[in-house]
C-alpha cells in the first residue's frame, strides 16, 4: 500500500473488512489540507465500521460510491485521489458480500465477528479434537472420534476452529442465526 506492493489473497478473506483496513491506513495518513480527504474518508470508514459490526443500512453501499468520486474529484493530492481505490474496487467486484453484510447481517468467511455463527458439521465431524483444543475460549465440546458441538453462548466468534479444521467440518452462518446449519451449505 503506497508503495507498489501487491497483497494476494484467497477465499477466506473478508473484502468489506479489506476496504475498512486501507481506510485505516489512509485516514491516518491524511495531512489533513483538504477537507473532502480529511472528513470523507473518515465519513467512509465510520460507514465501513458500521457495515462490519452489523449497523449497516439499505443504501450505504450507494453512498460510499458517492462518496469516494467526491473525494477523488476534490482531493489535492495522490493520496486523497487513491484513497477510495480499495473500496470502489471491491464494491465493483464483490457487491455480493457487501449487500450481504448489510441485508443478512452475514459475514460469510467468518471475518466480522458480529455477522457471524459458527457451528460444527456433525455429517462431516471426525472428533479429532483438533478445534476443541484450539479453542480459545472452550466452547467446543465431545468424545473422541464422535461429533463435537459449538456451545454458542460461549463462542467469541474468533474463526480459529474454521482455520484449524482440516475436515471442512466448521460453517458458518449469519449472526445469531438459530435455524439448520445444514441448510446454510445449500446458500
Ligand atoms: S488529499 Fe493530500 S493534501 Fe489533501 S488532505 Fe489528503 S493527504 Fe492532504
Ligand atoms: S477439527 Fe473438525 S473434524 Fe476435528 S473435531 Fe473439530 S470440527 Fe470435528
Ligand atoms: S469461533 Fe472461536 S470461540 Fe467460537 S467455537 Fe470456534 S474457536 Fe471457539
Amino acid at each position: 500500500m503506497g508503495s507498489g506492493g501487491m497483497v494476494v489473497m484467497d477465499n477466506t478473506n473478508c473484502m468489506v473488512g479489506m476496504a475498512k483496513f486501507f481506510l485505516e491506513f489512509t485516514t491516518d495518513e491524511s495531512c489533513g489540507k483538504c477537507p473532502p480527504c480529511r472528513l470523507g474518508t473518515k465519513i467512509m470508514l465510520d460507514k465501513l465500521n458500521d457495515l462490519t459490526e452489523g449497523r449497516g443500512k439499505e443504501g450505504d453501499v450507494e453512498i460510499l460510491e458517492e462518496l469516494s468520486y467526491d473525494i477523488i474529484e476534490g482531493s489535492l493530492c495522490g493520496l486523497g485521489q487513491s484513497a477510495p481505490n480499495p473500496v470502489l474496487t471491491t464494491i465493483k467486484y464483490f457487491r455480493d458480500e457487501y449487500e450481504s453484510h448489510i441485508k443478512d447481517k452475514w459475514c460469510k468467511v467468518g471475518v466480522c465477528r458480529r455477522l457471524t455463527t459458527f457451528f460444527i458439521n456433525e455429517e462431516v465431524c471426525t472428533g479429532c479434537g483438533a478445534c476443541m483444543r484450539a479453542c480459545p475460549s472452550k466452547a467446543i465440546i465431545g468424545e473422541k472420534k464422535k461429533p463435537h458441538r459449538i456451545i454458542q453462548e460461549v463462542c467469541i466468534q474468533c474463526r480459529t476452529c474454521y482455520d484449524t479444521c482440516r475436515f471442512k467440518s466448521i460453517i458458518i452462518g449469519p449472526a445469531d442465526y438459530k435455524g439448520d446449519p445444514m441448510a446454510l451449505l445449500k446458500e
